[in-house]
């Protein structure tokens, strides 16, 4: 007989709902089920809660989670039940042609947790329990003494501000420009100096944002009260920065990136883009500047994430600014609808 538990499901824009749902059960020989003790919410969770990503009204959404193990098929090996673990946004096959280069983040069999049928129809995980493919490839132990709530960057968040930096290809004493310091964007300007970047400036205009970036190590920039193009360019003797950091996917945001950054320089558009934008690329061109663009490759980081939160030399907890009960749901996303907060971690 199947029970029942407790899901987040997305009903209509703006309204989710707590609703029963089955439990999760094995399909496959390499699925785990995982109980579910923390599950973040995410700026893309607030795409479809705007209707933006359009989902199947009553799917469970969620995708960053730290639980542990209550069952595994027989094909999983790297972890075993009562493990404690976090998972990945996404699972990969580990044999397809782009996971055997390495992308896993474009694997040709990818399904991204609790994003509908059209992302692999595979339930979200602000629930009591989740069902997780590929569970080798998706699931990690979480290390030793590591909290719940910041566990759960490394699968998504943070990996992606991880990612952000790699692809800057930041090398020690590089000049970095992050722009848009919600919480992947400050998790940018925190991998960025753990890479050894200096200066590194936050761009946005929320004053507490600024504050923050200002505590982790970043020269605060408000875009609206400064002037950031004539501070960076002063500060860099004309040049513009060795990389820029779009963390907010929009047009406006990218120009302001193209043009921070200095001739051959590196332009990393981390924020989503779904629609044409305009590019200036005869600025983009005679600048001679690399541009790289695309959701993160967080399995193929999620190691080294974790290694440097067990480290310290991440350090999300401070992102982490409401808690609540995963009965609180409603109240959550009307929260973080009002931009009130930066991570809200849901416990079931
Ligand atoms: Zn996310
Ligand atoms: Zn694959």
């Amino acid at each position: 007989m199947i029970e029942a538990m407790r899901a987040v499901t997305f009903q209509a824009p703006g309204r989710v709902e707590v609703a029963e749902r089955p439990e999760p059960e094995l399909l496959e020989r390499d699925d785990a089920v995982v109980a579910i003790e923390a599950s973040g919410i995410c700026g893309s969770d607030l795409h479809i809660y705007h209707g933006r990503v359009k989902i199947e009204p009553g799917f469970t959404i969620g995708h960053e989670f730290v639980g542990r193990v209550l069952a595994a098929g027989e094909g999983v090996s790297r972890v075993a039940v009562g493990d404690r673990v976090l998972g990945c946004f996404h699972t990969a096959c580990g044999t397809c042609f782009f996971c055997l280069r390495g992308a896993y983040h474009r694997c040709a069999r990818a399904r991204t947790f609790g994003h509908g049928r059209a992302l692999g129809d595979l339930p979200g995980t602000q629930a009591e329990q989740a069902l997780v493919p590929m569970a080798n490839l998706t699931l990690r132990r979480v290390p030793e003494g590591l909290a719940d709530e910041l566990a759960l960057f490394a699968g998504d968040v943070a990996g992606t501000g991880y990612h952000s930096v790699l692809e800057a290809g930041v090398r020690p004493g590089d000049s970095i420009a992050v722009l848009g310091l919600g919480p992947v964007g400050l998790c940018a300007v925190q991998a960025a100096l753990a890479a050894g970047a200096g200066p590194v400036w936050g761009i946005d205009t929320v004053p507490e944002r600024l504050e923050m970036a200002r505590g982790f190590g970043a020269q605060p920039l408000h875009l609206t009260e400064e002037q950031p193009r004539e501070v960076i360019r002063r500060a860099t003797e004309g040049r513009g920065v060795d990389g820029a950091i779009d963390c907010v996917g929009h047009p406006d945001a990218l120009d302001l990136a193209i043009r921070l950054a200095r001739p051959a320089g590196t332009v990393v558009a981390t924020g989503v883009y779904a629609e044409p934008c305009r590019v200036h690329m005869g600025l983009v061109w005679i600048k001679a500047l690399r541009i790289s663009s695309g959701q993160a490759n967080v399995i193929g980081h999620v190691d080294r994430v974790l290694g440097m939160l067990a480290a310290g030399s991440l350090d999300p907890g401070p992102l982490v600014t409401h808690r609540l009960s995963l009965e609180e749901a409603p109240t959550a996303y009307q929260i973080y609808d009002r931009r009130e907060a930066l991570k809200i971690v849901l416990r079931p």
